[in-house]
């Protein structure tokens, strides 16, 4: 554990301008960058901006969809683009970047608007203590906070000995082409932190999660004489059953990070069959995700799944003779996870600690980021330490705390101090 904070790092906290950092995170909540959208380029245009006007070297560039999809490891993706760009700033680029602070600008819809009551859900309406809006917690609120790091560091004068790098990503939220985007742009760091919501824990490990859709055929006849035809939606039926089954056989004995009993979980969110109230339908489309388990290779994951509809199928005599076809379409996030041991967990305890903070405990999450994507591919030690409680993401709720926006803020500075060394 590092010592408990010191002189240099209280006089450059005094330079972290809050009302600065609620501005950005309000100007980015009022972008409405929803994935796919338009937005989702003009919100990374902001984000270069405010990294070029606090005097950092900015990347700024036209990610090429048509070449990064080519590419045999593309993590997927679900919105329609046609333009997405890029945003990496270091404090320098002299070196290897001591820390990363990483951070998604893509946000969900907002959902149907009656939810809000009435608000307008990009309005980033203060009230409370609280800022709220879509995006406000997942994550715009970590990706201020990343900004409010590089704008403190310079208005208190502080030259870094290694780089401190930001990376403003979108895309996250279907399937991580941003992230997959940067690192192939061969952007890298010592270490990272993505600044998720985590509700002051630390984050070690992500739980990944693949999206699968099953076709399954019938034969049409009209409802009258339903005997006449096969309904692929009865068809389905002894699938999903197995798909229940499966889900229960790979959520024995969780890891106790999780602190849930459900880490993988199989979800049917999508099923369309038939095309006329009054015919047997002659097919059904089940979409759904599917959660990888930590240390699983998605691919042995995608078998498990197909092994599971084969078996299904070879015990139904219609299923034998019209195979469902299983493909992978979308999002595909492989699980991913930090050595426990690995310095930057306690140096994350302690900078939190240090700044009037609780110790955050450690846990994993259910769902997959960009962590498997920086600690896969990029090689680097990542970790989620964010602002924001991520049971109200994604709702008509959605909000952060500013002040607990302002602490985590506060531990991030000394974090990057503390990493990056200061020169003198
Ligand atoms: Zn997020």
């Amino acid at each position: 554990m590092s010592s408990a904070r010191t002189d240099l790092e209280a006089r450059v906290l005094e330079h972290l301008d809050e009302d600065a950092l609620v501005e950005d995170l309000a100007n980015l909540v009022r972008t409405p960058s929803v994935a796919g959208s338009e937005a989702e380029v003009e919100v990374q245009e902001m984000c270069a901006e405010v990294l070029r006007s606090q005097g950092a070297v900015v990347d700024r560039w036209d990610i090429d969809l048509a070449e990064l999809q080519e590419d045999p490891w593309y993590p997927g993706s679900e919105a329609d683009r046609d333009r997405a760009v890029g945003v990496v700033g270091v404090t320098s680029d002299a070196a290897v970047p001591g820390l990363v602070l990483q951070g998604h600008l893509d946000v969900v819809p907002p959902g149907d608007p009656e939810t809000w009551a009435g608000a307008d859900p990009f309005s980033a309406e203060v009230r409370d203590g609280a800022l709220h809006g879509r995006g406000s917690c997942d994550m715009k609120a970590g990706a201020a906070a990343n900004l409010a790091v590089v704008r403190t560091l310079r208005a208190a004068g502080i030259e870094l000995e290694r780089p401190l790098g930001v990376h403003c990503v979108i895309g996250e939220e279907d399937g991580g082409l941003g992230a997959f985007a940067t690192l192939r742009r061969g952007h890298r760091g010592e270490a990272a932190v993505i600044t998720e919501p985590t509700s002051g824990r630390i984050v070690t490990a992500t739980a990944g999660a693949l999206t699968f859709r099953i076709e399954v055929g019938g034969r049409s006849a009209h409802g009258s004489m339903r005997r006449e035809g096969v309904s692929a939606f009865e068809a389905f039926l002894p699938i999903y059953e197995v798909l229940r089954n499966l889900e229960r056989e790979r959520n024995v004995d969780p890891d106790p990070l999780f602190g849930s009993e459900l880490p993988y979980a199989l979800s049917v969110g999508l099923v369309s069959a038939g095309d006329w109230a009054s015919n047997v339908p002659d097919k059904l489309t089940a979409e759904g995700r599917f959660g990888v388990r930590l240390d699983e290779d998605p691919r042995h994951a995608r078998l498990a799944l197909e092994d599971a509809v084969a078996a299904a199928s070879a015990t139904d005599p219609w299923l034998r003779e019209n195979r469902p076809v299983v493909t992978w379409p979308g999002g595909q996030f492989a699980s991913g996870r930090i050595d426990a041991d690995h310095p930057l967990v306690d140096e994350v305890i302690a900078s939190v600690k240090d700044t009037g903070g609780d110790a955050p405990i450690l846990g994993a999450e259910v769902y997959g980021s960009d962590l498997r994507l920086y600690a896969g591919i990029g090689g680097i030690p990542t970790l989620h330490y964010g602002p924001g409680d991520i049971r109200v993401a994604h709702g008509p709720h959605e909000h952060v705390l500013l002040d607990e926006l302002t602490q985590v803020t506060k531990a991030l500075v000394v974090l990057a101090l503390r990493r990056c060394g200061v020169r003198f």
